[in-house]
């Protein structure tokens, strides 16, 4: 029984937990926050319920993996609604569209918004999609995306197939230049672009591959867990604690020991230090190098390569009195100019003039995350 500390309980380390655990590992948690979930917070004022993180759960199956490793059924743990349409465009010129999972439906839905215009081009991308996604399926979603380099194993690059998947990757090709390559009408690639904005990249400064995305999520679908995002982390934590992970809220970690380029164990705010076989952090990777670890690790990762911090929103938890009968659960209201409002984000590194907003209306859903008739926005 090897230990291992985890270094914050969010949905990362969370995960980690319940995963090391099941595997046969002595795990810890230690939590600076006095609640666990981390970004999956939430804000319950006047009979208002937020979520004041994530909202959009896509890919069920990565949570149905960790509970099936510990023998346990996600069903049994998480009540999950299937959301489709999966969101409302809104766009500048007035014009809405609704994105639905079903592709020959969606097709028929771009031909009618497009004015009777016959397109394949809606298919033909999900097709294209399909195949990046199950390049990145193979080659990389279980493990860390940095590049090419890191995509290339030893044995995987012998595998029959290999090159035709590099090729077919569109590497060089931006997301912005693939869509473009499928869909003419601007309002319809700056709604397919923001497949990568869950990502939290530009989509034309982020590799094709990440098309993917669109197919990953009119495959799986979107969901919402019923009582929130929130039930997550606490679906979660409920597993760690039948697992006998130790949960250590209020508790910040300051440094990881290391000697002789070994972890030793963790030292926390005050002085105390743990021996621990083996550490996960949950925090920041920039922060852990430069806060946690220090010295020449620190410095050697710096060198690598340039990281910078992700980029910031702004998030208004409005409690209304009513509700507005045009929203879905999901909706998205469209900058007037892509190519302005990502020049503004992630070339100058400013708020942008006419943003994107994106705005959930969980009551469509659950009517209980506001007093009667009204709604948690
Ligand atoms: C407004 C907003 C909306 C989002 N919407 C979505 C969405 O719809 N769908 C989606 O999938 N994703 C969404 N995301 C992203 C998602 O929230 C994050 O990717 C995810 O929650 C990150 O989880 P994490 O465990 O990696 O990190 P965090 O949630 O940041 O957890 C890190 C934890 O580590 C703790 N910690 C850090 N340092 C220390 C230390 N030294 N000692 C002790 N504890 C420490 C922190 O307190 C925290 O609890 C959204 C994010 C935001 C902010």
């Amino acid at each position: 029984m090897k230990s291992v500390g985890i270094i914050g309980g969010g949905l990362g380390g969370l995960a980690s937990a319940c995963v090391l655990a099941a595997r046969g590992y002595r795990v810890t948690i230690f939590e600076r926050n006095e609640w666990l979930g981390g970004k999956a917070a939430v804000l319950r004022e006047k009979g208002y319920r937020f979520d004041m993180g994530p909202t959009i759960l896509l890919m069920p199956s990565v949570l149905e993996r960790i509970f099936a490793e510990a023998g346990h059924r996600l069903a049994d743990e998480l009540d999950l609604v299937r959301l489709d349409p999966q969101w409302r465009s809104f766009f500048e010129d007035g014009s809405s569209l609704d994105l639905v999972a079903d592709v020959d439906r969606m097709s028929s839905a771009m031909d009618i918004f497009l004015k009777g215009v016959r397109s394949k081009a809606y298919r033909e991308f999900m097709r294209r999609a399909a195949r990046l996604h199950r390049i990145s399926e193979r080659h990389f979603f279980w493990r860390p995306v940095g590049g090419l380099r890191d995509m290339v194993q030893l044995g995987s690059a012998w595998r029959p197939g290999f090159l035709q998947d590099v090729k077919a990757m569109s590497a060089g090709k931006t997301v912005s230049r693939v869509v473009r390559e499928h869909f003419s009408d601007r309002r319809v690639a700056q709604m397919i672009d923001h497949f990568t904005q869950y990502v939290g990249s530009a989509p034309d400064a982020s590799p094709a591959v990440l098309c993917g995305i669109g197919h990953m999520q009119t495959k799986e679908g979107v969901w919402y867990p019923r009582g929130g995002t929130r039930s997550i982390p606490q679906a979660l934590t409920k597993l760690a604690e039948l697992l006998g992970v130790e949960i250590r809220c209020n508790t910040s970690v300051e440094k990881i020991i290391i000697s002789r380029g070994r972890v030793k164990g963790l030292t926390l705010r005050g002085g105390r230090s743990i021996e621990l076989d083996a550490v996960v952090s949950n925090s920041d990777s920039v922060r852990t190098y430069w806060q946690l670890i220090g010295g020449e690790t620190a410095r050697a990762f710096a060198k690598r390569r340039q990281y910078e911090p992700a980029c910031s929103g702004v998030v208004l938890y409005l409690g209304l009195n009513k509700r507005y009968d045009h929203l879905l659960h999901h909706n998205f209201v469209f900058s007037r100019d892509p190519e302005e409002e990502f020049t503004a984000i992630y070339r100058k590194g400013e708020p942008a003039p006419d943003p994107t907003c994106y705005v959930c209306s969980p009551s469509i859903t659950e009517p209980g995350v506001a007093p009667a008739g009204g709604d948690a926005l």
